[in-house]
């Protein structure tokens, strides 16, 4: 097992093309997840349209049903999470962009409500990948963080894994990684009576036998595409500004924000002001506009229509190739590719540790 992290790891960071094999032998390597009654391959057929019909509740209860809903099997293969998270591939004339919202490493119990009501006036539905740890024991703090998670899956957003206390998991020994994956995924089954179906490791870091657990676990890889900084920064204008140039640049896609500081807060208002302003709209289809939907619609557009390259790096290539056949003369083309791993500095709240 330890050869086999070592090797993952190494694999890595190498070029496109042993990137691509990489791509290849990482899925290959992955659990057989055959055991899933309902997930039709959409290389095979097209996903019905019955398969979006919103989910009744009692059958949210089985990662069956759930993953049915998406339109296929989950999947924690790293280099697909990346390009997943760029939303289904467009066309030149494709005015539609999708975006799906995400906030990570809270809850906190001061704005993440703040959050959660702004998403409430727009009716958009989002993501948050919460840390364990604060769901845990019976403080004040763990209580009321549990209500705060309960009222955002109460009106409907989805609760992903975050890990318990952030760890990168590729930095802690596999037995302390699978711990950080599975007693988070339990702290969130009892506050909100589900197992979390999507994962997020931090700092988007991860190797093929984590993929492994992962997948084991019937949970999904999702990253992200397009981020402002706001972790590092308390700049709303700046983190504004950059965040809707990166959505500008990949047309839509996955957006990480944090619900833990006001700054964010702010961004967040203002970035659903953009986004509403600068709509989609299905009587203009070839005019740019953003659709914002759930995490699992936008993973279902995603298995309709993949991005098809290896890759993320072999996507950005293209796409830089592309910017300067239409820009012969721009200088710096390569400025406006989006960071694929910015290193990202949570600053954790503090966690009672009285029980
Ligand atoms: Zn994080």
């Amino acid at each position: 097992m330890n050869l086999f992290r070592r090797f993952a790891r190494l694999a890595l960071p190498l070029t496109a093309a042993a990137a691509a094999i990489g791509y290849v032998a990482a899925g290959s390597s992955a659990p057989n997840v055959g055991t899933y009654p309902a997930a039709p391959s959409a290389s095979v057929a097209p996903a019905s349209p019955t398969l979006r019909a919103p989910v009744e509740p009692p059958s949210l209860a089985t990662p069956e049903n759930r993953w049915a809903s998406v339109g296929g099997n989950p999947t924690a293969n790293i280099d697909k999470a990346w390009l997943e998270a760029e939303g289904p591939y467009k066309g030149p004339l494709e005015g539609r962009r999708l975006v799906t919202l995400t906030f990570d490493d809270g809850p906190s119990l001061v704005y993440t409500p703040q959050v959660r009501k702004s998403l409430a006036k727009y009716g958009i539905e989002a993501t948050f990948f919460v840390i364990g740890k604060y769901l845990e024991g019976e403080s004040y703090s763990a209580q009321k963080a549990r209500k705060v998670v309960q009222d955002l899956a109460h009106d409907g957003h989805l609760i992903g894994n975050h890990t318990l206390d952030h760890s990168q998991l590729t930095a802690v020994s596999f037995a302390e990684a699978t711990r950080q994956i599975d007693h988070s995924a339990e702290l969130i089954q009892q506050t909100v009576g589900a197992e979390p179906l999507f994962f997020r490791p931090p700092f988007g870091d991860l190797d093929g036998a984590l993929s492994a657990h992962l997948a084991a676990r019937h949970n999904r890889l999702v990253l992200w595409n397009v981020e402002g900084k706001d972790w590092e920064s308390d700049d709303a204008d700046a983190v504004f500004a950059e965040l809707t140039r990166r959505l500008d640049f990949a047309r839509g896609g996955i957006v990480l924000l944090h619900d833990w500081k006001y700054s964010s807060v702010v961004v967040t208002q203002r970035l659903l002001a953009w986004l509403h302003a600068n709509r989609w709209d299905p009587k203009h289809p070839k005019r740019a506009g953003y659709e914002v939907v759930g995490l699992e619609e936008f993973l279902n557009e995603v298995e309709k229509m993949p991005q098809p390259y290896a890759n993320r790096a072999e996507m950005n290539a293209a796409r830089v190739q592309h910017f300067q056949s239409l820009h012969p003369a721009a200088p710096q083309a390569a400025s406006t590719e989006p960071v694929a791993r910015a290193p990202q500095r949570p600053k954790l709240q503090k966690v009672s540790t009285k029980r």
